[in-house]
């Protein structure tokens, strides 16, 4: 039966944090897969988290199935985080939410869903992304072209290539968008620059999808979903999906939800409803553990200050970690502009190193970073910096 199955390649990153664990060199860093560690290079586990976990075991419930779209409260809540409780469009009944596996499952879903609304629409995700964009969007079914993106030479955004291409295609092209914190680059559009992007998407009539990973990490929880409000604002009919991996430090509970908008509560019980075979084929219904963590916080006052009081910690660490690295890498000498060190935003940092620098860095150094040269900056502490600095200089 399995004669003549190849084996597959290695995931690009996963495979990077197997060759880490056995890497002996005591001094090794991971800069490689996007996760956050504290200074002490411990991921953490956060007191809204824990305080939560703590009020549900002195309650515990018994687990039945949960609706095919998740946890009610959970849903709400995550509708009123990313598109404001007050808001009209949620007032109004337009926005279905469902939770998701992690921000993957909220994509696949759409993903999904897509394919069987608009079977034959292509599309676009940025030049680079995450690695599993592509693939993703591949295996429901639709071939995936890229939009200009990163600007090597100017170290930015390519932003007339980007906008060039969206309005050469197709109306109801599929549009991957990273909402803030782009990754791998760590470069995002201005406010000026979504707004041409949106009228060209309208103008276009093109299908906006929104990957919501970061929120919080860039510029804060509200500042990061002002690019959603600007969808909404719009009038579009659009995607978003949403991760929570990162904001609560719940990366092994794969919480995460997809929002669609629509015209009105009418169309949106009948998107809803479609949504929900798709669940229904591929896993039923979702688990609930890391979904009531997260639904317990957002919607208890005192356990949602102290989540947005950690996750501003973590996003001021990784700010200070982002000028310290701009420090030691002057220290070490490395010559030139490295502004744009601290105009990145989110966890990521694309350095510029070629594949063969950033293999260097793992076999001589025991720095592990990925082959585009993308770092992870929310996995730098006091303790490594002054080492990946002084390696970097070495391979440059
Ligand atoms: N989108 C982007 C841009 C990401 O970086 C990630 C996580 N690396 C995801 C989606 C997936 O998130 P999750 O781990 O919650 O599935």
């Amino acid at each position: 039966l399995f004669a003549s199955v190849e084996m597959a390649p290695r995931d690009p990153i996963l495979g990077l944090n197997e060759q880490f664990n056995a890497d002996p060199n005591p001094k090794k860093v991971n800069l490689g897969v996007g996760v956050y560690t504290d200074d002490q290079g411990k991921l953490p586990l956060l007191k809204c988290v824990a305080a939560a976990e703590k009020q549900m075991s002195e309650a515990p419930k018994a687990r039945g199935y949960l609706p095919i779209d998740g946890i009610v409260a959970y849903d709400k809540a995550v509708r009123g985080l990313v598109f404001g409780a007050e808001h009209p469009a949620v007032k109004a009944g337009r926005i279905a939410t469902a939770q998701a596996i992690g921000g993957t499952g909220g994509l696949k879903l759409g993903a999904d869903f897509l394919k069987r609304l608009n079977p034959d629409a292509q599309v676009l995700i940025s030049d680079p992304s995450w690695e599993n964009h592509r693939a993703l969007f591949e295996s429901a079914g639709f071939p995936v072209d890229v939009y200009p993106y990163y600007d090597a030479a100017n170290r930015g955004i390519h932003f007339d290539g980007l906008i060039a291409k969206l309005k050469s295609s197709k109306a109801g092209t599929i549009v991957l968008l990273h909402a803030c914190c782009h990754n791998p680059t760590g470069y995002d559009l201005t406010d000026a620059q979504w707004d041409e992007v949106i009228a060209v998407i309208q103008a276009g009539g093109l299908v906006p999808f929104l990957d919501m990973a970061y929120q919080g990490f860039g510029n804060g929880i509200a500042e990061d979903g002002q690019v959603v409000i600007k969808f909404l604002e719009s009038g579009l009919s659009f995607f978003v999906s949403t991760s929570f991996s990162k904001s609560f430090s719940l990366y092994g509970e794969r919480v995460g939800a997809l929002s669609i908008v629509s015209e009105s509560a009418e169309e949106s019980g009948r998107v809803l409803s479609q949504l929900k075979r798709v669940i229904r084929t591929n896993y039923s219904n979702p688990p609930t553990h890391g979904a009531q963590v997260v639904a317990t916080v957002l919607n208890s006052p005192e356990l949602r200050k102290m989540w947005e009081d950690e996750l501003a910690e973590m996003r001021d660490r990784i700010k200070l970690m982002r000028t310290a690295l701009v420090k030691e890498l002057s220290a070490a000498g490395v010559q030139g502009d490295l502004s744009y060190i601290t105009r990145q935003k989110g966890m990521f940092s694309y350095s510029g190193l070629n594949a063969a620098q950033m293999q260097r860095l793992r076999a001589e150094f025991g720095v592990y970073g990925v082959d585009s040269g993308r770092i992870c900056v929310a996995a730098l502490n006091s303790g490594n910096i002054q080492g990946v600095a002084a390696a970097i200089k070495a391979v440059m």
